[in-house]
């Protein structure tokens, strides 16, 4: 016989898997996942872990791997260092990062959350592990819940939170050694906390934000706040592939029986719902695709254990897409996916054109507002210049401004100006002379080239004013 649902279970796509009939939160104690999906997460998040602590110890050329110190507007990926003035790059990096996810979301849908996504990782892989190994499984933790406060209860819940809370210091420690570097991060560490009293109050403010997001908030953030979980209806489509539920082979589901005889036509589904106790988000895979899907795979290791008791192919639950499911066939190739990857393509090869010819030194002339002209005491005419240069790299460079039309022209430097430091700004002043024979009335064209070394790096265009009676005689 098949199990009824009750209207609840019924209505599932009107609430929130974690949400009770009378609208307050189901707190979710999950079973413990076990099986071969699991054991690959695992080993998966451990090496993810190990690059982020890692991360900011990790050093090319002497230069950070990830620096994203947007106090000091320093910028550093892979040992190359970017300057709020590489923004158009940035924003086209960003724009490129967003059109792979589309791509690859509407393809194999929320991998990302499931094997990667630091929220994930966290949560299931370190904070809930520790919560096994203290509390116990699932069944065990609720047990524990309801009952009294005694010594035992007491120093499992206390170790528990104080465990959390030194994880949550530890990853707000790490977070913020890819913002301001390792090195400063350690002088903050080291030094009396009295100096650094705005750095501790950052970090125990955000100490305490992921205390609160993986002791308390949870799965909710995967389904209430994370904007990509938001976005999956308009991402995926029924050639996705996504941790789901064969429903051809499992309904009608029914009670188990052991010899894998077919038993009055019900399908392999024998409603042990042990799917829907490893659940993280509290929701039943059976019901098809829904938003608080993180694709942890924890309901397919649990169906191919009760697959292998009742002598069941494995994959009731499996990776698969509802095309799949329904025609027996996988389409990966449709004009949607032909699409994004086109506009992917085009925006890679651009990030890429960009990226090689993108300058090292960048350099602003201009001529000083509000300034006219000067005559000198030989008779030729000078107009003053502001100039800007910026090292994007890490060694200094020698700088020199060379006039390249008219030839004529001399440039006098006001104070020193021949080199700029590493990662740094030089600005300084020159006049520019030039005789009154070769000049027009008005506004005229000069050019300028900014020289490092042999190589000249920048070419500007920019004008000197001279007074109406000026020309050849
Ligand atoms: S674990 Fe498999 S057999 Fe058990 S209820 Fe879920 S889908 Fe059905
Ligand atoms: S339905 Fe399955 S894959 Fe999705 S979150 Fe729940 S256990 Fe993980």
């Amino acid at each position: 016989m098949a199990t009824p649902r009750t209207a609840y279970e019924e209505n599932f796509r009107d609430h929130l898997g974690n949400v009770a009939p009378d609208g307050s939160r189901t707190k979710i104690r999950p079973r413990k996942p076990r099986g071969p999906f699991h054991r690959a997460r695992v080993g998966v998040s451990w090496l993810l872990l190990a690059v982020l602590f890692g991360g900011p110890f990790i050093t090319i050329n002497g230069h950070p791997l990830l620096l994203l110190n947007v106090i000091e507007r320093k910028f550093v990926l892979f040992g190359v260092p970017f300057w709020p003035q590489d923004l158009f790059l940035f924003l086209l990096v960003v724009l490129t990062i967003v059109v792979f996810i589309v791509l690859f979301t509407s393809i194999f849908g929320r991998l990302w959350c499931g094997w990667a996504c630091p929220q994930t990782i966290f949560l299931e892989m370190v904070f809930r592990k520790i919560e096994y190994l203290l509390e116990g499984d699932g069944v065990q933790q609720r047990r524990l819940d309801k009952a009294p406060w005694t010594t035992d209860k007491i120093i499992r819940k206390t170790s528990k939170h104080g465990i959390y809370l030194a994880l949550s210091f530890l990853i707000s420690n790490t977070f913020l050694a890819y913002v301001i570097g390792i090195d400063q991060l350690w002088v903050i560490v080291t030094d009396p906390p009295s100096q650094h009293l705005v750095g501790l109050f950052t970090i125990t403010i955000f100490s305490l934000v992921f205390y609160g997001v993986f002791a308390r908030f949870r799965e909710q953030a995967c389904i209430i706040a994370c904007p990509y979980g938001r976005w999956q209806s308009v991402m995926v489509n029924r050639e996705t592939i996504a941790v789901t539920y064969d429903n051809k082979r499992g309904e009608p589901r029914g009670k188990a029986r052991r010899d894998g005889e077919d038993v009055d036509g019900l399908g392999d589904c024998v409603e042990c719902r042990q799917c829907v106790q490893v659940c993280p988000t509290g929701i039943d895979i059976r019901n098809g695709i829904q938003m608080e899907c993180v694709n942890c795979t924890a309901c397919i290791d649990a169906c191919d254990e009760i697959m292998d008791r009742v002598e069941r192919p494995r994959g009731l639950v499996r990776y698969s897409s509802l095309g799949r499911i329904e025609e027996g066939r996988q389409r990966v190739l449709t004009p949607r996916t032909v699409g994004y990857g086109a506009v992917l393509v085009a925006l890679l090869v651009t990030v890429v054109i960009l990226f090689s010819t993108r300058a090292q030194v960048q350099a602003v002339i201009l001529r000083e507002p509000g300034k006219l002209y000067n005559e000198l005491s030989d008779g030729r005419l000078s107009n003053f210049y502001s100039v800007k240069i910026i090292n994007k790299t890490f060694e200094e460079i020698p700088v020199e401004i060379r006039l390249l039309t008219p030839p004529e022209g001399e440039l006098i430097y006001l104070g020193d100006f021949s080199s700029v430091p590493p990662q740094g700004i030089a600005e300084g002043r020159f006049y520019l002379a030039l005789p009154r024979n070769i000049l027009s009335a008005g506004r005229n064209d000069i050019h300028f080239s900014v020289v490092s070394g042999s190589e000249s790096v920048s070419e500007i265009t920019s004008s000197f004013l001279a007074p109406h009676d000026v020309g050849a005689p």
